[in-house]
């Protein structure tokens, strides 16, 4: 039956034919995502409750995080490869447990060439990659024929498995990417020299791959539509590439946008939703097969859209499913509103693996934890206060009730979020405001008393069994002479649009508040082409890698963002996605002042002494961003056992991971 409110989404859909022919019971596509997990062989039962649980959420098809095909192509040492039969038959663990829970799933071979942590990494060329300290050996043509029925090998590997299907990851700046383009391949023997020579290491790997598994296997293929790199293939190649490819035994095209080492951001929070969904589209109009949509997608509605408007047959939602297991049975359920949403912040999934620990998600923090942070259903029917409800108060009384406790939630503002209110106000954040809905919209659904604008006391709270104290923090005001003088302003104020800062600002600390305040304060409205021509993306059919000139931006206002410190500035930010916030500081022309000590503020603006040397920083508005102080007035006054989490407990590192992980723990172990 057709469902009314996403008609196209979850509509099912054959790929391929004949006896191994897959239909999946919808089009939403759990796109690869490199857990961790993957690595190590005592993590397979883990990898299969994760896996497992979105199953049972109702997802299309699962793909898996990359496995080598040989052990040069290993993303780091000893990381995962599916090259023996040994590997198929730990597999059937996971591929057991999904077909179990009604999914299907598909293994992807991904080798990791130049972006190898490890010095045995090769690649088409002796190229080093920006990304990595690790210089690649250039393959001989033995290897490459060698590394492309490898891969093959580990396709046949999957099928043995009980894979319903394998993807082959040609995106992203990996070894495929790696023989395709120019900027990494100077080879002259037949596997480069000429575009049309480049491609022949892909459509090899797809034909040997055709070759062993028969006809009908699905074989999904990632392509890279836009490279973003110089050097990068054109729009034609990418077309004829395709071709080829299709004309080699590609089932379905799943899409790639940027190079790991691309200086364009492709996935982050400030990236506008469904930024890229033009491109497949344009790939659509060259093959006969299905497409997959991907990248910033992260709504049944914006996904709906794509398919509905005949841009892609399937979308691919990577981080929204590690947010929420259950995203796809909730869009059937019309239960929409209670999606975990994905607010691509990167700061628990990305940005841990590319630190070497194990992936979770901010907003979820049971994501690949699946078997270790259980909430069970309580026996005792307890009452439990939550007093504050920032992110570490809202996920302990969700959490709390998800359990079956009793809870009343106690915030003493009229509104639910504490921080993260603030932070939904940052440009390219406003995503954020989607968590605060999800936790509104979970509080209304398990029915939990939320007392607003009520500050709760001592008294209130004696009668329940159980409370948790997550009061937060407020902005810290440093002991600068003249911090009382009128043009000085928290970024609580400014954020909240309670003060309006003048023309030229001087911000005070630059840890993630102060550059997202810069960027508040130096922000002008921009569409998606406005985005565009801001980072330079232009048509790859006019430019290879689709690079162009970006488009300077106009500030809108003139400010300077000073720290004590003497490393440089933003360099604490998150892995993955620092280096753009960095660049937008630079692109709106912040000004950037290390190692100050604050001498005073007065009618002049902010005086500093940097390098022995005194100046002044003469500006309108003094914005002040120097960390945060816990509130605990109420819990140091309680007579009584009582749960202290979120930025009450510690204010140094506050974040909205932490504290969401901790509400969401205490309560586990109620
Ligand atoms: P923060 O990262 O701790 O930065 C506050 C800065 O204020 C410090 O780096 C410090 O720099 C300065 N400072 C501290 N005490 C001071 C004093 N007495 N006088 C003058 N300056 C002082 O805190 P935040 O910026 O408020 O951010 C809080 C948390 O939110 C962060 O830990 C982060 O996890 C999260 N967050 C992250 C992002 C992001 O990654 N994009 C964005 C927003 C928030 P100096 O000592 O060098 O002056
Ligand atoms: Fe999305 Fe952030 Fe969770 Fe990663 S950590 S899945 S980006 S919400």
């Amino acid at each position: 039956m057709t469902h009314p409110r996403y008609p196209h989404l979850l509509e099912p859909i054959t790929l391929g034919s004949g006896p191994d022919a897959l239909t999946l019971r919808n089009r939403v596509v759990m796109g690869s995502m490199h857990t961790g997990l993957e690595d190590h062989p005592w993590d397979i039962d883990k990898l299969a409750a994760f896996f497992e649980e979105r199953a049972r959420g109702g997802v299309g098809l699962i793909i898996t995080g990359g496995y080598a095909p040989t052990k040069r192509g290993w993303l780091k040492p000893f990381a995962s490869e599916m090259t023996n039969r040994l590997h198929a038959k730990r597999h059937e663990r996971v591929t057991g447990a999904v077909h179990d829970a009604g999914g299907a799933i598909a293994l992807q071979v991904l080798h990791a060439g130049r972006y190898g942590y490890h010095p045995l990494s090769q690649s088409a060329s002796d190229k080093k990659s920006p990304i990595t300290p690790f210089k690649p050996s250039a393959m001989s043509t033995k290897d490459v024929d060698h590394t492309a029925t490898a891969f093959a090998k580990s396709v046949a590997l999957a099928r043995k498995a009980g894979y319903d299907a394998v993807e082959i990851m040609g995106s992203e700046g990996y070894l495929i990417n790696q023989f395709l383009a120019a900027r990494t391949n100077d080879r002259d023997d037949q596997w480069g020299g000429s575009a049309a020579r480049r491609m022949h290491f892909p459509v090899e790997v797809v034909r040997r791959s055709r070759e062993l598994v028969g006809d009908d296997f699905p074989i999904v293929y990632r392509i890279s539509l836009l490279d973003l790199v110089e050097g990068g293939q054109t729009w034609e190649e990418t077309a004829e590439l395709a071709l080829h490819l299709q004309a080699a035994g590609v089932t379905v095209f799943n899409t790639g946008i940027g190079w790991h080492e691309a200086r364009v951001p492709t996935i982050i929070t400030q990236v506008p939703r469904g930024a890229w969904r033009s491109y497949t589209a344009r790939l659509k109009q060259v093959v006969d097969v299905p497409v997959c949509a991907s990248n910033r997608i992260n709504t049944p509605e914006l996904a709906e859209e794509i398919l509905a408007a005949g841009e892609a047959d399937l979308v691919s939602m990577a981080r929204p499913l590690l947010a929420d297991a259950a995203f796809v049975a909730k869009a059937m359920d019309e239960r929409a509103d209670e999606i975990n949403t994905c607010i691509a912040c990167n700061q628990a999934c990305l940005d841990h693996v590319f630190s070497n620990e194990r992936a979770s998600c901010l907003v979820n923090p049971r994501a690949c934890h699946e078997t270790e942070l259980v909430l069970m259903p309580t026996l005792r029917k307890q009452t439990v206060a939550v007093v504050g409800a920032g992110p570490a108060g809202l996920a302990a009384a969700v959490s709390a009730a998800e359990r079956g406790f009793a809870v009343t939630l106690f915030e003493k503002s009229p509104e639910l979020g504490g921080q993260f209110r603030l932070a939904m106000a940052v440009p390219g954040k406003e995503d954020f405001a989607d968590t605060l809905r999800y936790f509104t919209r979970r509080l209304e659904v398990l029915d939990v008393d939320v007392r607003r604008s009520t500050e709760a006391t001592a008294d209130d709270l004696a009668g329940f069994d159980q409370v948790i104290v997550s009061t937060g923090v407020e902005p810290r005001m440093p002991a600068i002479p003249g911090i009382d003088h009128p043009s000085v302003a928290s970024y609580a104020d400014v954020l909240s649009g309670a003060v309006v800062p003048g023309k030229r600002v001087a911000v005070i600390g630059a840890g993630g508040i102060g550059v997202d305040v810069s960027v508040f304060l130096t922000h002008e409205e921009e569409d998606l082409d406005d985005w565009m021509a801001h980072w330079g993306v232009g048509d790859p059919a006019l430019t290879a890698g689709g690079l162009t000139e970006a488009k300077p931006r106009t500030p809108a206002r003139e400010v300077t963002l000073v720290q004590r410190k003497t490393t440089p500035i933003g360099i604490g930010l998150g892995k993955t996605s620092g280096w753009a916030h960095r660049a937008v500081l630079k692109q709106s022309r912040v000004t950037q002042v290390s190692g100050a000590t604050y001498d005073r503020i007065d009618d002049e603006g902010l005086h500093v002494t940097v390098d022995g040397e005194r100046r002044v920083i003469e500006v309108d508005t003094v914005v002040v961003c120097a960390g945060q102080e816990s509130v605990r007035g109420l819990y140091d006054g309680l007579d009584r056992d009582a749960h202290l989490i979120g930025g009450a407990d510690v204010a140094a590192e506050l974040d909205a991971k932490r504290a969401i992980k901790q509400g969401t723990e205490v309560v586990a172990a109620l």
